[in-house]
């Protein structure tokens, strides 16, 4: 299907129950969840439906500050990026995204100059695709680029100077080898898997404690300042740990 000719249909979007957020947990490069920016309504309805349809949940925002806040909040496996957006351009988004996600981002545009694509690549897209393209193209192009970030999914996570080895379940920085509780393991290896992302303190409960998120609770807290110590920082020192005040924790290269 050509996607510069979809019929005027509306399509329903995958209710929020059935999106996974699976593509640091190793569950396979296909099922990672796309969010995707676009705000021409019969490209974004005919491009999720048929990216749902290939087992990839897609959420749609349709400006670029709310596709944003939802990169941030839903932590994607891949973002399928549109230049032209009513509010800020595509540029922008990808320079308001790249200091906080690594995430792979999909240049998909209309826009076709040499000059466009070098600098949607300058300033951090992974992949540019021109429109119109088929949802097959764009299928493949998503497999690519999980491919190439799936890294993450390894065995041995690296961060910088940080070396997290989930095999042995062991993780040593600068070559020495760290002392870590198996839940602050855990939660290392969780930040690792995103490094570079925004981590709820939401999705640590549910995710390396299995718990409920209760705001009160100060168990990640706690753990994240052991893990602090750990690693010889403070929250004060901009080190691997950094806390994104309202919204959570990431885990980054401080060199
Ligand atoms: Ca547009």
């Amino acid at each position: 299907m050509e996607l510069g000719a979809v019929p005027m249909r509306r399509y329903g979007r995958v209710p929020a129950s059935a999106k996974l957020r699976c593509s640091s947990h190793g569950y396979g490069v296909n099922m990672v969840d796309v969010v995707l920016i676009e705000d021409d309504p019969e490209l974004s309805d005919a491009l999720s439906r048929a990216l749902n349809k290939q087992g990839y949940p897609t959420t749609v925002a349709t400006n670029g500050l709310d596709g944003v806040k939802t990169v941030v909040e839903r932590a994607p496996g891949v973002v399928v990026l549109d230049l032209g957006l009513p509010d800020i351009s595509g540029f922008e988004v990808l320079k308001m995204l790249r200091p906080v996600s690594s995430v792979p981002v999909i240049v998909a545009s209309a826009r076709h100059d040499d000059a466009d694509i070098i600098r949607a690549f300058d300033l951090g897209a992974d992949d540019y695709v021109t429109k119109p393209f088929s949802t097959a193209h764009l299928a493949a192009r998503i497999r690519a680029v999980v491919r190439r970030s799936s890294v993450n999914v390894a065995d041995e996570l690296r961060v910088g100077e940080l070396r997290i080895d989930r095999a042995s379940h062991t993780a040593s920085l600068r070559g020495e080898e760290l002392t870590l509780s198996p839940k602050l393991f855990q939660l290392l290896a969780h930040l690792a898997e995103r490094q570079g992302q925004v981590v709820s303190k939401k999705e640590l409960c549910t995710e390396v404690w299995d718990l409920p998120y209760v705001e009160t609770d100060k168990t990640v807290d706690v753990h994240v300042s052991w893990l602090r110590k750990a690693l010889g920082e403070t929250a004060d020192s901009n080190g691997y740990v950094r806390t994104v005040r309202g919204v959570g924790l990431k885990l980054v290269d401080p060199r």
